[in-house]
């Protein structure tokens, strides 16, 4: 079975862009399977304790219903998603 790919430019999304995420956060508000987490990059910090730069990963695509309300929502149209019958459509009765 094919993969569910997501992708997140991060040309639009991300630390050197104009969007950071955390002032947006729309796709994860969104996704009812919670497949993004917002984590610091692994880029080197002033302060590791208060990491300045940050990212949206996919980090659960498996889970990925194919509703497409991240990429829709996206301010920046920074989401592509390919879908394919999820985990968690699988468990729905
Ligand atoms: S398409 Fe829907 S389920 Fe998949 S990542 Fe986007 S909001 Fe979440
Ligand atoms: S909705 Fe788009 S711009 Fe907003 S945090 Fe998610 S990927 Fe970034």
């Amino acid at each position: 079975m094919d993969k569910t790919q997501i992708k997140i430019d991060y040309k639009k999304c991300g630390p050197n862009a104009r969007i950071d995420p955390r002032e947006c956060r729309k796709c994860m508000n969104v996704c009812d399977p919670a497949v993004f987490l917002m984590h610091p990059t692994l880029e080197e910090h002033k302060d590791p304790y208060n990491p300045e730069k940050w990212l949206v990963t996919p980090v659960w695509p498996c889970m990925c219903t194919g509703c497409m309300r991240c990429a829709q929502v996206c301010p920046e149209q920074a989401i592509t998603v390919k879908a394919q019958r999820s985990l968690y459509q699988l468990r729905q009765p």
